[in-house]
């Protein structure tokens, strides 16, 4: 069993999605694709929701109309015989139909949830009336069956692998199944999803839940590359990562990748492949558990951290105080991302503002406390760091006058992490990709 997944540039135009089915028929082993909604529709649909929150009706009548002309046309496009046409018709009234009675209705959170939803199931049901009209056998493998988070917004392995294994034991014999990702059930069985960009999530938890062979991830860039290319001009691909080191990559802002995308195939040891749908002979990226080579490989950027400094004149020296501030941050089930700590003070940083309130006010008894917005991690990943000859000299000489108010290294053997503020994030990129790799 193979996972195909494409993203929403993939599909975002009829003549991509005629290049997908081309990819997923070049080869006869059996396989679940695995698609976003079509380029541009998760974010409308996402302004749709925001309008309807702020009481906005009309403009979410507009928003829902103009996405509706999108996919009249694209239907047109997609398919030429008028009963497949027809068919897409049929699947757009049916969504845009729901769309349009929930403007009706009150709004709130879980409608929110199935609004968002109704991207991935359009583009798989219209991926498969193409199929169907090219006569190429499949079935539509619906998400809301099988895939599903916990009461903590977690996706756990074992109960999509027996869901999905119940769901393809009642419909055997096929050798392509479309799936859609991103959507999924939460544990009170309402219809959620993976958060932004949690296609290549739902593609590795199902790659991990079905064994496959290989999770291929289809977009529009051959493979991971060396710096953010949104960023910084010269970039490259990189033709192998280990797990660790993508893992890092995707969870400290390389947007290919979900930022927690790699534990399940990485939990089964199934390599993950990054590739280029509009350039499919191009290598990509290999993800397998070895690492193949010392040194940097890479370097990502996350914004939007915020950092907080408690500093306590009778702090380290006392024992059971780290364990005292990290019960704060369980308690509102806060990740830290990165930490230092000094004689006198502990600096740390978390991605979200949450519940930043309620923590600042439980960590006051501790010591004076210091609140940093708007700060970046930059993570210079790569193996074996500590070994490799000049890299921390180099990293360092490199950021010229870039102010960075917290390192981490040693945490683990494939990373450097440092904190800068948002408005240095692309010099520090650019800087670091002239430091390390040579570029301009
Ligand atoms: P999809 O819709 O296929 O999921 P995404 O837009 O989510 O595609 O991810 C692909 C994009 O990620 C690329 O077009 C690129 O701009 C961006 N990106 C950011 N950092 C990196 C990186 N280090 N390597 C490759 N792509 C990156
Ligand atoms: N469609 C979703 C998004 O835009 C999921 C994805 O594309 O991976 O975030
Ligand atoms: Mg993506």
């Amino acid at each position: 069993m193979k996972i195909m997944k494409f993203g929403g540039t993939s599909v975002g135009k009829p003549e991509r999605m005629h290049q997908v089915a081309e990819l997923i028929i070049r080869d006869n082993e059996e396989k679940i694709v695995v698609l976003s909604a079509l380029s541009g529709t998760t974010n409308a649909l996402v302004a749709i929701g925001d309008s309807l929150l702020e009481g906005d009706k009309s403009t979410a009548k507009s928003k829902i109309d103009a996405l509706e002309a999108h996919y009249q046309k694209f239907v047109e496009d997609l398919v030429l015989g008028e009963t497949a046409r027809a068919k897409g018709r049929a699947v757009l009234s049916e969504h845009f139909e729901f769309l349009n009675i929930i403007l009706r209705i009150s709004f709130n959170e879980a409608l929110n949830k199935d609004i968002l939803a109704q991207g991935e199931l359009m583009s798989t049901k219209l991926f498969c009336i193409y199929l169907e009209e090219k006569g190429i056998g499949h079935m539509l493998l619906p998400a809301l069956e099988f895939m599903s988070i916990d009461s903590h917004d977690e996706p756990q392995i074992i109960p999509i692998r027996a869901k999905l294994n119940e769901w393809l034991s009642r419909h055997p014999g096929k050798q392509l199944y479309i799936t859609q990702g991103y959507i999924c059930r939460n544990a009170r069985g309402e219809v959620d999803n993976l958060k932004r960009g949690g296609s290549d999530y739902s593609a590795s938890l199902i790659a991990a839940a079905a064994n496959a062979s290989v999770c291929e991830i289809w977009t529009d860039i051959d493979g991971m590359h060396n710096n953010d290319p949104r960023v910084v001009k010269k970039t490259f691909p990189i033709e192998q990562l280990s797990f660790d080191e993508a893992a890092e990559l995707a969870y400290f802002g390389a947007k290919i990748l979900h930022p927690a995308s790699i534990w399940p195939a990485q939990q089964y040891k199934i390599p993950v492949r990054l590739l280029n749908t509009m350039q499919p002979e191009a290598k990509g990226t290999i993800i397998v558990e070895e690492a193949d080579s010392m040194g940097v490989k890479a370097i990502a950027a996350k914004d939007g951290i915020i950092g907080i400094r408690i500093k306590s004149s009778r702090m380290l020296l006392a024992y059971g105080f780290l364990r005292k501030i990290f019960e704060v941050f369980e308690k509102y089930r806060t990740p830290i991302d990165m930490i230092t700590t000094s004689e006198v003070a502990v600096s740390l940083t978390i991605d979200t503002a949450s519940n930043l309130d309620q923590i600042l006010k439980e960590l006051e008894p501790f010591g004076d406390v210091e609140v940093s917005k708007g700060q970046t991690i930059i993570s210079v990943v790569g193996n074996q760091l500590a070994q490799s000859k000049g890299v921390l000299s180099k990293l360092f000489a490199s950021l010229e006058d870039v102010p960075v108010s917290m390192v981490s290294y040693g945490g683990s053997p494939h990373n450097v992490t440092l904190l800068v503020p948002d408005s240095h994030k692309v010099t520090t990129l650019q800087l670091l990709n002239r430091g390390l790799f040579g570029l301009d």
